[in-house]
């Protein structure tokens, strides 16, 4: 993880997504869950996600790709949950992340963000259900574990997991991680590594 890493593009429509290639990862999470902070910590690569995506913006995916390509692909699903989203853009997210979904062979997992301080939102439980639909493989990553005590977060943890152990397409232990204080972040390269390596 550690070389440098491009932006390939961004995709508004499938028509544009480029060809698959080795393995493939995404991230999806509410708007301002932390998801550019983690991508950028991840990747090591400050700057590479653009924080704070403003919300009404066209919705893309953003794919990055190590510049020497070890077959690794990360895609930024774009935000959703804002509060006064239009009914319209909450169907457009649905429709581009479901064709997605559905049609790259080699997405290996979607990394679904919670922010510690929230929980499961009804929103979040709205995309777990779309991810279960399309079979996608999701993996539960809390955020700003850092905002949190330690007790509260093993109770959220516990509580998270309850909740997700009957849905389908859910991997059953979640990583807490804080960009800030660089915590659960090797956890979360080793989650990838042995998905790239199995
Ligand atoms: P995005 O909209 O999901 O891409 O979220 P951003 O990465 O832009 O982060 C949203 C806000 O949360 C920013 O003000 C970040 O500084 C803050 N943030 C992100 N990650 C962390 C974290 O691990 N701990 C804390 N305390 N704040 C964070």
């Amino acid at each position: 993880f550690a070389r440098p890493w491009s932006f390939v593009r961004g995709v508004p429509n499938m028509d544009v997504l480029p060809p698959a290639e080795g393995l493939e990862i995404a991230f999806a999470g509410r708007s301002n869950v932390g998801k550019s902070s983690l991508i950028n910590a991840l990747t090591g690569q400050g700057g590479l996600a653009r924080t704070s995506n403003t919300p009404g913006r066209t919705q893309e995916l953003n794919l990055f790709r190590p510049d020497d390509a070890d077959g690794l692909t990360v895609v930024d699903m774009p935000g959703y949950g804002y509060a006064k989203a239009p009914k319209a853009q909450v169907a457009a997210w649905n429709a581009l992340v479901f064709s997605y979904l559905r049609g790259r062979p080699n997405l290996r997992r979607v990394y679904v963000l919670i922010d510690a301080r929230h929980g499961l939102k009804a929103n979040d439980e709205d995309v777990l259900s779309l991810l279960d639909k399309a079979a996608a493989s999701y993996q539960i990553v809390l955020t700003k574990a850092d905002k949190i005590g330690s007790r509260a977060l093993t109770d959220l943890i516990a509580d998270t997991a309850k909740r997700i152990v009957r849905r389908p397409a859910a991997y059953p232990t979640l990583i807490a991680t804080s960009s800030e204080k660089y915590r659960g972040i090797d956890e979360l390269r080793a989650a990838i590594w042995t998905l790239m390596h199995e």
